[in-house]
């Protein structure tokens, strides 16, 4: 009699799809990656020398600012890879989501001229699909080699030298370069860069440790079916089941869903899933909620704890940064200088920077310096946006008034509109009483 094989039922579809939720988080990223440089999120702008963050036109001088934003990100990156690896990878970078979009569309090309021109020859259609791919590409890669080098420079200015194809100045050459590299990384290179010289891939395998987030094979019942779908799925053309450390793993969770779909369909669950460390619970059970989040371990609380501290560093440096920025200091060079009808004289210099990008003007007043007389104009000084100057002014006083030698006063300086104050501790000279004529 022949026996009959019982199968289980099979399974519902996995509810929770990797690729769904990659696609649509590398669409984000997309719009992150055009929309960061143009509304001044980040950008290092090298020919004016700022550094625009979350809106704030940053200038060079200010350091404090600049140290507590360039360490709040780094330790982002560290954070983000201690905790889940190589997600990143996977998940939201731009050389990841391009890459996998040109091996898309090279594929769909070539679907779409096979169904659509059948009676074409082979060699034909082979050649049409790779001559439209390659001039797609030439096309996105202007398009991205702007975006990435609107990283440092002003998007107005770089379209405009775009629009005149200036590839004469430095500017010109640097976005015809990058345009160039940008074309070959995605025809040729792709995501063999991300296995190889990718520096976040190297520094990947020097912080995780063993509560990291991995894409994990499990198969202690036996259950693998070598039907290879999770090695024939996976872009960087590896096999997850010999070893959940492999360089080229970028985390992406491609092969659990492969993985899945087969073995539901056989009544069984997938064999691969992401876990905390090689020997860790895979993700989503039964946990108090930082556990879920990957807070697993004392070191993930420390580094959580500096990341806070550079994220309120940065918080308080911003909220007491003013626009204006204003400095008065004497000059010097001659102590004092007597006027024909007598009258004494000291000079001073006064710096304005105005780091906003409103009109401002700056009131020059005195105090503590009876019967002087401070000689500016036009006061207030008017402060341009983005654009920084110096002057100097004069503060006059008889002979005649009850000044000492030394006269020590304020400067007092008031921005406007916003009417923040600074004050200035300063000395009036005048000469010694017998020399007064
Ligand atoms: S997809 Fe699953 S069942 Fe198929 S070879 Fe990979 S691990 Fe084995
Ligand atoms: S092994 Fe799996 S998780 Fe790793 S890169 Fe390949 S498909 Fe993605």
């Amino acid at each position: 009699m022949p026996t009959t094989v019982k199968r289980a039922p099979a399974l519902p579809p996995a509810t929770l799809r990797y690729h769904r939720v990659r696609k649509s988080v590398h669409f984000f990223c997309f719009l992150a990656f055009l929309a960061l440089p143009f509304f001044n999120i980040v950008r290092f702008d090298i020919p004016r020398q700022r550094f625009y963050f979350a809106g704030y036109e940053l200038w060079i001088n200010e350091f404090g600012i600049i140290f507590f934003a360039l360490m709040f990100l780094m330790f982002v990156v560290i954070v983000s890879s201690v905790f889940y690896g190589r997600v990143y990878c996977g998940y939201m970078c731009p050389q990841m989501i391009f890459s996998e979009a040109s091996i898309a569309l090279e594929a769909r090309l070539g679907r779409w001229l096979n169904k659509r021109k059948p009676d074409w020859s082979a060699r034909a259609r082979k050649g049409a699909a790779g001559a439209a791919f390659y001039g797609i590409l030439a096309m996105a890669s202007v398009f991205l080699a702007f975006a990435f080098i609107s990283y440092f420079v002003e998007p107005r200015d770089l379209l405009r030298r775009l629009l005149s194809l200036d590839v004469r100045t430095a500017g010109g050459i640097s976005g015809a370069a990058v345009t160039a590299i940008t074309f070959l990384d995605f025809t040729l290179v792709r995501q063999h860069f991300c296995s190889t010289v990718c520096p976040y891939g190297y520094l990947q395998g020097m912080l995780g440790d063993a509560n990291t987030l991995l894409v994990c094979y499990r198969d202690e019942q036996r259950e693998c079916i070598e039907c290879k779908k999770c090695v024939r799925v996976c872009h960087m053309g590896i096999d997850i089941r010999t070893s959940p450390f492999q360089i080229e793993c970028v985390h992406c969770g491609e092969c659990i869903d492969a993985c899945e779909d087969v073995l539901r369909r056989l009544g069984t669950k997938g064999l691969i899933h992401y876990t905390w460390g090689e020997r860790g619970r895979e993700i989503g059970g039964q946990e108090p909620w930082y556990r879920r989040m990957g807070i697993r371990d004392a070191k993930r609380w420390i580094v959580l704890t500096v990341l806070l501290f550079y994220a309120s560093g940065l918080f308080v440096a911003l909220s007491m940064r003013r626009a204006v920025l204003v400095r008065v200091a004497p000059i010097r060079t001659t102590l004092y200088s007597v006027a024909p009808d007598g009258t004494i004289h000291n000079q001073f210099r006064f710096t304005l920077a105005n780091r906003g990008r409103n009109p401002a003007a700056v009131l020059i007043s005195m105090r503590h310096l009876p019967g002087a007389r401070l000689m500016l104009a036009p006061n207030p000084v008017p402060a341009p946006p983005g654009e920084s100057l110096q002057g100097t002014f004069e503060i006059a006083a008889a002979p005649a008034s009850e000044m000492r030698e030394v006269n020590h006063f304020t400067i007092v300086t008031t921005t406007i509109p916003d009417e923040t104050s600074d004050n200035f501790s300063l000395t009036f000279l005048m000469p010694a009483r017998k020399e007064i004529p």
